[in-house]
């Protein structure tokens, strides 16, 4: 690994599905409540039944924007306890039996890693394949089920190659499995989707959906990070896992952050509200960097569907640059100001090639030299010009004129 010295005081950053920053009105809608309304929810006094207020019309206005009751919105602390709370929190509803699990192959470990301990635990897990733009397929998923089968976890959008998943559909599907099942006197399946990708340009209707279980956190939409809600539709079952208290109807126990529900409400309504004209802005700038990569680096190939607005996140683009590896490029993009992300050096820092890319059937090789790009709303099109031309700067040091066109 090489170090490249600072060259640039630009600054581009291109790294939205890691972090989002917290947007100046959601940061002025939470900042009373740090300081003048700091009451604790539970108090009877004027100043807890403020603060007790604040957190209860921020969840009416989440259950409103995704088509819910306010009472089936719990607060948590992001999106990774949300997904926890969601897989442990029913599966405890199994008691002494042990039940079948089924997830798509390139889930977040926030979901697949507590989906390992279940097995570990003794219940029995279903990873499903998917293709080559890394899409679950409904027949398998159909396959998959079993008479013991509980719970179906499949991610709304992914993190590293931003296919969507036919979350809807496979809500469908699971509808009408469980008519089946319940003349069959067999138990239900509930599905979870975790939506953290999609809170901000994709509709986040739960009955549209079709889910039981819904995560989604605030860190990724403009909203603080360790801020988020699971979504449980009335008649799930869910056992907390944090004890003490009772607040939140006894299944996230602990004094409320008020200030980041108000936070994660705000960042969630401004993102809904304007998710149709920000999608197609950003639409607009992903086809552009696609075709503009395309022609510099013939060589480079896509990971994940090809730019369409209901295929691929419209901010995420994640490629592979043969004989170019993806902590080389990211070096020498931060040193020029860019911030980007590689699915090489992978989120458990264990340098590990991404899972992901290895599930649409990548080599170890080719997942190396991989760089994840993803966009918002500081993004314009002369930053994402900039990335292109310090990239091709990168491949002439490096001496990879083959990889550049004429
Ligand atoms: C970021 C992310 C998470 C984890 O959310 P935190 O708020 O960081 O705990 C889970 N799933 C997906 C798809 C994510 O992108």
């Amino acid at each position: 690994m090489k170090d490249y010295p600072r060259k640039s005081k630009k600054q581009v950053y291109l790294d939205y599905a890691a972090a989002t920053p917290v947007s100046r009105q959601v940061e002025a809608a939470m900042r009373p409540y740090f300081t003048d309304f700091f009451g604790n929810p539970s108090s009877l006094h004027a100043q807890g039944q403020k603060a007790k207020q604040a957190l209860e019309s921020s969840r009416q206005t989440i259950a409103k924007l995704i088509s819910a009751r306010a009472e089936e919105i719990v607060f948590t602390a992001g999106g990774t306890e949300s997904c926890n709370l969601a897989i442990f929190g029913a599966s405890q509803a199994l008691g002494e039996k042990r039940g079948h699990f089924i997830a798509s192959s390139v889930e977040h470990p926030a979901v697949l890693q507590p989906l390992l301990e279940l097995k570990k635990q003794g219940h029995s897990l279903t990873l499903l394949r998917v293709d080559a733009e890394g899409r679950v397929s409904l027949k398998e998923l159909e396959k998959a089920i079993r008479p013991e089968t509980f719970l179906v976890s499949v991610m709304y959008a992914n993190n590293e190659i931003g296919t969507l998943q036919p979350i809807s559909e496979i809500g469908k599907l699971l509808k009408k499995i469980n008519q089946q099942r319940l003349v069959k006197k067999q138990g239900r399946i509930y599905f979870h989707t975790d939506a953290c990708q999609a809170g901000g340009l994709h509709d986040l209707s739960a009955p549209l959906l079709g889910v039981d279980l819904m995560t989604v956190n605030g860190g990724k939409i403009y909203g603080p990070k360790q801020s988020g809600f699971l979504y449980i539709k009335t008649g799930t079952p869910i056992s907390p896992l944090i004890l003490g208290g009772g607040q939140e109807k006894g299944l996230r126990s602990g004094t409320e952050n008020v200030a980041f529900a108000v936070g994660l409400a705000k960042a969630l309504e401004l993102a809904q509200k304007g998710r149709q004209k920000e999608s197609l802005r950003l639409f607009a700038l992903q086809n552009n960097l696609y075709r503009a990569l395309q022609k510099k680096f013939p060589k480079l190939f896509l990971n994940g569907p090809r730019p369409a607005l209901n295929a691929r996140l419209v901010n995420n683009l994640n490629f592979t640059l043969p004989g170019v590896e993806g902590e080389a490029m990211l070096l020498y993009l931060d040193a020029h100001g860019i911030a980007v992300s590689t699915g090489s050096a992978c989120s458990l820092n264990n340098h590990q090639p991404s899972q992901v890319l290895k599930a649409i059937g990548l080599s170890a090789k080719q997942a190396q030299d991989n760089i994840r790009i993803s966009f918002g709303s500081n993004t314009t099109k002369a930053g994402l010009d900039y990335f292109v031309k310090t990239l091709g700067l990168l491949l002439k040091q490096l001496g990879k004129v083959v990889n550049e066109a004429k």
